[in-house]
């Protein structure tokens, strides 16, 4: 079966806002027997969505759509919807009590434009929204499937993981999904297809490799009947995996190298502090989002144009510079490990990341373009955080 994805919304067509909404979409479809093959951003306006959706109905099995269908003039999408079935939309009484109810718990009148969230047509049914005003629709005629689905991207996840999900999964025969992905780091993308080139290029478990930040990740994705055979597909190609390059990798599924490092820190009974030159704060900021972060992190130094300390000011920008740096921030925050992250170097964009522990010291370097600011923040935060993460695993420091 084929599918296609209708975004809707005149923000996304300004630019305003980024279409989360159909990349979450195509990766729920992405391994089950439906094949995403257009996808499509729609202003709000009645006549282009409503030839979207006769379009959509033409060239594709199912037409899912996000966004339009709030209570204001310009949420169209069931209007468009009833145009492009040719049916006429009707209040359905189930619906217009369910939406009173919602509005009289939050102690408010349902203002009268909302009517339109409770209207149906005749070969609709309405999907729930437990987290909103807006219940989508599903849509079956004549063998094809048109859902809508509110615009709010956490509305839009929970609409699918209750109702739209399981449906999809069900009528695709396909069973349901389970996916892992095991995040390495170390190899280059084109070692690791090498090493596995064998488990590359079947259906079930489907397996990609991806480059990230944080090093390559390898995602597996497996079909079975229920969740406990899907994971059985996917078992014996993950232990591959782990056999032929264990080593290398450091964490699976929702692991962060933040979230990694700290856990070796705590395992070692160890604290940490950083000085953060290039960073600027962005290194706290993703240690400081750690629930555990009371456990180890002792806090940050973040240099403006004054000196951090006497005889180290933000010009210290070598490999001696930074181990100094970093003892500078395990002394004066009494930690039992130390980070920097130096200024980047003026001439050729070097950021130099110190790390000092009882144990020994560690240097590692990156190389960004300094034209944008805000991206060398980033990514001298993710350098530091992933070579503290590397360093720590190895007991290098
Ligand atoms: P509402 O009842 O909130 O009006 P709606 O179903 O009409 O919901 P929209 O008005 O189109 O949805 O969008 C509401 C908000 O949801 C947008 O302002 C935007 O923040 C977010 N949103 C909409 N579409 C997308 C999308 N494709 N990707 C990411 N976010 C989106
Ligand atoms: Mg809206």
């Amino acid at each position: 079966m084929n599918a296609e994805i209708l975004a809707v919304g005149h923000e996304l067509l300004m630019g305003e806002i980024v279409d989360t909404n159909s990349s979450y979409i195509a990766q729920q479809l992405a391994g089950t027997g439906i094949t995403v093959r257009w996808m499509s951003h729609i202003g709000d306006n009645i006549d282009h969505l409503s030839e979207a959706f006769k379009r959509g109905l033409k060239r594709s099995d199912i037409v899912i759509s996000t966004g339009g269908l709030g209570p204001t003039s310009d949420d169209l999408t069931r209007e468009a919807v009833s145009n492009a079935v040719d049916e006429e939309m009707n209040v359905d009484p189930d619906i217009l009590s369910w939406l009173e109810a919602v509005f009289a718990n939050r102690g408010m009148e349902m203002p009268p434009t909302n009517i339109k969230q409770a209207m149906l047509i005749p070969s609709a049914t309405s999907i729930p929204n437990p987290d909103g005003t807006a219940p989508g629709w599903w849509v079956e005629k004549d063998g094809k499937h048109v859902v809508i689905m509110p615009g709010p991207p956490r509305e839009l996840k929970q609409v699918w993981e209750v109702t739209v999900g399981p449906r999809f999964a069900e009528i695709s025969g396909t069973g349901v999904t389970a996916t892992r992905t095991l995040k390495t780091l170390g190899l280059s993308e084109g070692g690791i297809d090498e090493i596995l080139s064998e488990l590359f290029g079947q259906e079930n478990p489907y397996l990609g490799i991806y480059a990230h930040t944080d090093g390559i990740h390898l995602r597996m994705i497996g079909r079975g009947l229920d969740q406990s055979a899907a994971e059985k597909v996917i078992g014996p190609v993950e232990a591959e995996i782990r056999r032929l390059i264990g080593d290398s990798i450091w964490g699976t599924d929702e692991d962060t190298p933040a979230g990694r490092a700290a856990s070796i820190l705590i395992d070692r009974n160890q604290t940490l502090a950083v000085v953060e030159g290039a960073s600027a704060g962005a290194l706290a900021s993703m240690l400081h989002a750690l629930p555990e972060r009371e456990s180890f992190f002792r806090g940050a130094l973040v240099p403006g144009s004054g000196p951090v300390h006497a005889g180290h000011d933000t010009a210290s920008i070598d490999e001696n510079g930074a181990v100094t740096l970093a003892h500078l921030a395990r002394e004066s925050l009494s930690a039992d490990v130390g980070i920097s992250v130096t200024p980047v170097d003026m001439t050729d964009g070097i950021v130099y990341i110190g790390m000092v522990s009882n144990s020994g010291t560690h240097v590692a370097k990156g190389r960004f373009p300094r034209h944008n600011p805000e991206w060398l923040m980033q990514r001298s935060a993710t350098t530091a955080i992933v070579q503290l993460m590397d360093a720590l695993s190895s007991d290098r420091i």
